[in-house]
């Protein structure tokens, strides 16, 4: 079972004041200590054994795995819906930091639980566009990383994958122009080599999966040996 009190602290009681702390999930105000209510922790639907080991997708439905996608395994916390779904709307706002902290906790336990903790050698998030982050003032992909790794020897490496200026919503797009369009969004950095790593790539969502596979093609391009991905939800 996940812990989903923060510990408290001075600081969080006076932020509170301010910013009064709310559930990601249901917007409701919660006391300073705690990241959302266990009425919702215990609503969202997490991800059971009808999600695919492999890709993280719907097994018999919309299961990746003939695709031959550039990561190797995707483990989601749970399906993008209701409450869950809620939880990764709220990164567009303060509370927002609430959700990272729950989802990555759980996204901890699930890879330690399933021995991929250990194999991991760095983590890499799927960057946000500096424009876009600066105005949301993190990157969620970012936040969750740093959860998944706390107090672990990985270190969290923001400087590798860039993603530069989207003309247009990715929403509008079918599948195929989805993807095209990914392409000219990621590049990864000059002189970076990850000879035979093991990396951690973080989303807060799997849909169609173009992004995740975009950059883990990038991070093999670079000498990856092998690419995780860890994601709040899966569509
Ligand atoms: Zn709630
Ligand atoms: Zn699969």
């Amino acid at each position: 079972m996940v812990e989903t009190e923060n510990g408290g602290g001075l600081r969080l009681f006076l932020l509170d004041l301010l910013f009064p702390n709310r559930c990601p999930f249901c917007d409701g105000f919660i006391n300073y200590k705690k990241l959302c209510c266990d009425e919702c922790f215990g609503d969202i639907m997490w991800a059971d054994d009808k999600i695919c080991k492999v890709c993280g997708k719907l097994l018999y439905k919309s299961c990746t795995c003939g695709q031959n996608k550039n990561y190797d395994i995707c483990v989601p916390a749970a399906y993008y819906k209701g409450k869950a779904r809620e939880g990764v709307l709220s990164f567009k706002f303060h509370k927002g930091l609430n959700a990272a902290e729950v989802f990555g906790r759980v996204l901890r336990e699930r890879l330690s639980d399933r021995g991929l903790l250990d194999e991991i050698d760095i983590a890499v998030p799927v960057p946000m566009e500096k424009k876009h982050q600066r105005k949301r003032g993190y990157n969620q992909a970012e936040l969750l990383a740093r959860v998944i790794v706390r107090d672990t020897e990985i270190p969290l490496r923001t400087d590798i994958l860039t993603r530069t200026n989207v003309k247009r919503s990715q929403h509008t797009l079918g599948a195929e122009e989805r993807h095209e369009a990914v392409k000219h969004q990621f590049s990864a950095s000059e002189g970076v080599w990850l000879d035979g790593k093991t990396v951690l790539l973080t989303d807060d969502v799997i849909t169609t999966g173009s992004t995740l596979d975009y950059c883990a093609g990038l991070l093999k391009g670079k000498g990856a040996h092998k690419v995780i991905c860890a994601v709040c939800t899966t569509v």
